[in-house]
């Protein structure tokens, strides 16, 4: 067979020779900058940044088929950063969670999740974004003392989340406890309420959870916090090329992440003004007996008159507890208190039809805000016009006037709110037109509506995910019944 010269000999060849150069100039500079794909390049030209998380009011939820929670948003922000859609999956337990890490199926896990030692040693973390503690939660009742340290526990049923931080602090006690179980199955709302019930005696939870989550469980209480700070952060698959991590490490240092995170914090985490446990227990009561038949209305309304159905519902709370009957000492009538000029006013001819009052009482509150100086900004607009509900125009452009001449801003609730009470003092009222009111009435009147309108919404929160709960729980079980199939799994470079 005939041999082609080349490989006999390349150098022996003219022509050989000068392809070996050519090759070598043009092949060096190219292999010398050949630098594989990063694992951010290839996100960013799959155009595609998939998260895992899990289904908590603090976390992720979907809300009248809108994304919702403070990991949805904070993510959202860094695939916006990075330019790429966002692609969210939910994991029933964290084991699901490290798994989707494992098999590439998610590249960020940004679930609540603690960074903790043992976890530090399989993944890396983003910068913390918020630091908290563990808290030991109890039910608060007559003879039920709180232990004061997690030594006072014997005896007691103490369950958390396996795979949480919280199994891995109980496991690294030392003196141990004796008995404590984990549960893939529950998640920690339902750990939560398994207490509040009394099915269960103790709980650990992050003490950001129980801020957002404690309206809902008015009788739960923290025995005590553990000592150890537990920084919350997004966890990723550790790698070689370090290209995501870096890229989160500097989304986490840009002011704007910065600021959008306090502002999240408020949203989701901040417990903020609360009813009392009393108010509380009946709110909730009144929230299951009396709002289903009302709910209706209140959306109808809200959307003939452009006035969120929540805070139409708060009003409606604040003024008759959602009772159609309700009628006061100084005849005013009805789901939304109507006097009878006013309902005679806004076309109301039966104040105690709730359906007639609710969108009577809806139009009237859209009447005063409209009224108001257009210069007046949002929320202040809506907290002024909620005043002039309670106490009328007059006596709340009264105590506007009073706010001016003390110096302060008449265009401000909060300057406003600490002049309407100078109403029932002599000194004050002779000096303006309508005379005495009851200014610390509109005060308390705006307080409870914003205390009322949180609860509500709260509660839409945590509704929209038990349902999503179900939905996932119905899923995998519809799954573990089907026959089954290998997961797909993405090339390890993704
Ligand atoms: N921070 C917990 C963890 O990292 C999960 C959230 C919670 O239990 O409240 O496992």
């Amino acid at each position: 067979m005939r041999q082609n010269s080349f490989f006999k000999n390349p150098f022996k060849s003219k022509d050989s020779l000068l392809l070996l150069v050519v090759i070598v100039i043009f092949c060096v500079p190219i292999l010398a900058s050949y630098n594989p794909a990063t694992q951010l390049d290839v996100i960013k030209r799959q155009g595609e940044l998939r998260i895992i998380t899990r289904l908590s009011p603090t976390t992720y939820f979907v809300s009248n088929g809108e994304h919702d929670g403070f990991e949805y948003e904070l993510a959202k922000l860094y695939a916006n950063y990075l330019g790429v859609k966002l692609k969210i999956s939910t994991a029933s337990d964290i084991q699901e969670i490290y798994e989707a890490l494992r098999l590439n199926n998610a590249h960020i896990a940004t679930a609540g999740l603690t960074q903790t030692a043992e976890r530090q040693q399989r993944f890396d973390f983003s910068p913390p974004y918020h630091t908290g503690q563990t808290q030991l939660v109890y039910l608060k009742k007559k003879k039920n003392k709180a232990p004061k340290t997690y030594q006072d526990l014997k005896g007691g049923s103490l369950m958390v989340m396996s795979n949480s931080s919280h199994s891995e602090l109980l496991r690294s006690l030392d003196p141990g406890i004796e008995s404590w179980q984990e549960s893939s199955e529950l998640e920690v709302l339902d750990l939560m309420e398994a207490v509040h019930d009394g099915k269960l005696d103790y709980t650990l939870v992050d003490s950001s959870d129980f801020a957002a989550n404690s309206f809902f469980f008015p009788r739960l209480g923290i025995a005590f916090s553990f000592a150890n700070p537990q920084p919350i952060a997004w966890m990723l698959k550790k790698r070689s090329d370090g290209s995501l991590k870096r890229s989160l490490d500097k989304f986490f240092s840009i002011p704007h992440t910065k600021n959008e995170i306090k502002r999240l914090q408020n949203k989701y985490f901040q417990s903020g003004q609360r009813l009392n446990l009393v108010d509380n227990l009946t709110f909730r009561k009144h929230l299951r007996e009396r709002l289903p038949a009302l709910k209706d209305w209140f959306q109808e309304a809200a959307q003939q008159t452009g006035i969120d159905w929540q805070m139409l519902a708060a009003i409606g709370y604040q003024e008759s507890h959602w009772n159609p009957k309700a009628v006061s000492p100084t005849g005013v009538r009805g789901i939304m208190m109507l006097t009878r000029d006013t309902a005679k006013e806004v076309g109301v001819k039966k104040r105690t039809d709730p359906q007639q009052s609710i969108m009577g009482g809806a139009r009237y509150f859209s009447q005063q805000k409209s009224r108001l100086p257009k210069r007046i900004q949002e929320p202040d607009r809506t907290w002024l016009a909620l005043a002039t509900y309670n106490v009328g125009r007059g006596h709340l452009e009264d105590a506007r006037i009073l706010t001016q001449r003390a110096g302060m801003n008449p265009d401000r609730w909060d300057d406003v709110a600490k002049h309407l009470p100078l109403l029932s003092q002599a000194r004050w009222y002779k000096t303006v037109k309508h005379g005495y009111a009851r200014g610390r009435e509109p005060v308390t009147y705006v307080r409870n509506i914003r205390r009322y309108i949180k609860q509500l919404k709260l509660e839409t929160r945590i509704q929209a995910v038990q349902a999503a709960q179900a939905i996932q729980q119905a899923e995998s079980e519809a799954a573990s019944e089907a026959p089954t199939q290998a997961p797909e799994t993405l090339p390890e470079t993704l």
